[in-house]
């Protein structure tokens, strides 16, 4: 007797084989009293203006929300002096890169990110069927010219997190700018801002002006870090008009709620209560740096709210052993393996008290 031959089934298409699954980070045991520092999301919450605007929402649930996110798009444009027309919002961050992706690449064409960026780029790139092309780093930033060394005629798309994640590194201005003078005009810069609104440097500039002046620009912003709303899922671009377009085309007639939209207005529009979150983030992360360097870590310096904790190498001490010991005591870090960064964790900066458990733990298990 032979076996039967295996019955055909439908095959994904090649490239999605190769993606390594994203793993969220951990949330730690249900019931007992958990600092979860391992996603980057605030520890403020979100704008109680957002809060009563999402709760408002609540009565029009059977209607399908405003797919030109109108609304939204002017509040935008109004806080940061842009273009409406230009803006394009998305279920995430994450959906406008996915929808970066899949407008842009296909089998065939290179996308480029660096070492330790985001691991979403590589998932939207291998999802498209192109090749994801890694520039390495140079002490934990990134490196322009490593960039453009591996630019080719195939690269489509340069995904550029600044600052990045998970390393809370950034490009000065000048460097990006140096970056985007050295691509064909035909290959796509995507610069991903999720934590532009923490960085307080003079020589940073989110993308906003690359993006007015160029064709080949495009800046991801999200409303889940210094919004605070993560669980609604909320992101926009500032494109050029042609992307935006071809965005628009492409995306969900409907891909933003109603209530993520109307959060969105309240949370934009509450310019104060940003301030507060950017102020207690500027404090406790020069804290938690000078806190942890003083135990003899060492602590890659951070503009965003999370920071690169480096661990040594031995055996009790390492990584691993660090955040068995933090899980232990309700303490929840993020494991960086995905990252190739195994010898460190990632701390999102948290409130008074979680920030003092940290150090505090941090303490006990280096002694
Ligand atoms: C958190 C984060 C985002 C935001 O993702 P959303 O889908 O908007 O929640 C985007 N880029 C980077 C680098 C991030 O760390």
């Amino acid at each position: 007797m032979t076996s039967p031959a295996p019955r055909p089934r439908p095959q994904a298409k090649p490239g999605i084989s190769e993606i390594a699954p994203y793993v969220p980070g951990k949330s730690g045991a249900k019931g007992a009293r958990v600092f979860k520092l391992s996603s980057n999301e605030t520890p403020l919450g979100p704008s109680p203006k957002a809060i009563e605007a999402f709760a408002a929402a609540a009565r029009t649930l059977a209607l399908y929300p405003d797919g030109a996110a109108s609304e939204l798009r002017e509040a935008i444009a109004q806080r940061y002096g842009l273009n409406a027309a230009r803006i394009v919002c998305g279920a995430g961050s994450d959906e406008l890169l996915q929808l970066i992706a899949h407008a842009y690449l296909g089998p065939g064409d290179e996308a480029i990110h660096t070492e330790h960026g985001f691991l979403v780029y590589p998932i939207a790139i291998k999802a498209n069927g192109a090749t994801a092309v890694v520039a390495p780093e140079r002490d934990f930033h990134a490196d322009v010219d490593a960039i453009l060394a591996r630019v080719t005629a195939r690269t489509r798309v340069i995904f550029l997190a600044n600052p990045n994640n998970p390393t809370g590194t950034y490009l000065p201005f000048d460097e990006v700018k140096r970056l985007h003078a050295g691509l064909p005009p035909d290959c796509l810069l995507v610069l991903d801002a999720a934590y532009a609104e923490y960085v307080r440097r003079n020589d940073y500039e989110a993308g906003v002006e690359l993006v007015s002046q160029f064709d080949n620009v495009v800046m991801t912003r999200t409303f889940s870090k210094i919004h605070g709303l993560a669980a609604l899922r909320l992101g926009w671009a500032y494109c050029p008009e042609h992307v935006a377009d071809t965005l628009n085309r492409i995306r969900g007639p409907f891909n933003v709620s109603a209530p993520a939209l109307a959060a969105g207005v309240g949370a934009i529009t509450d310019r104060d209560f940003a301030e507060t979150a950017i102020a207690h983030n500027e404090n406790w992360l020069a804290w938690l740096t000078t806190e942890l360097t003083a135990l003899g870590l060492t602590v890659t310096p951070s503009v965003g709210n999370f920071l690169l904790v480096h661990f040594p190498k031995d055996a009790g001490r390492n990584a691993p052993a660090a955040d068995e010991f933090l899980t232990s005591r309700g303490i929840v870090l993020r494991r960086m393996e995905g990252y190739g960064l195994p010898g460190a964790l990632r701390l999102t900066i948290g409130d008074e008290e979680a920030n003092r458990a940290v150090v505090a733990a941090l303490a006990e298990f280096l002694r």
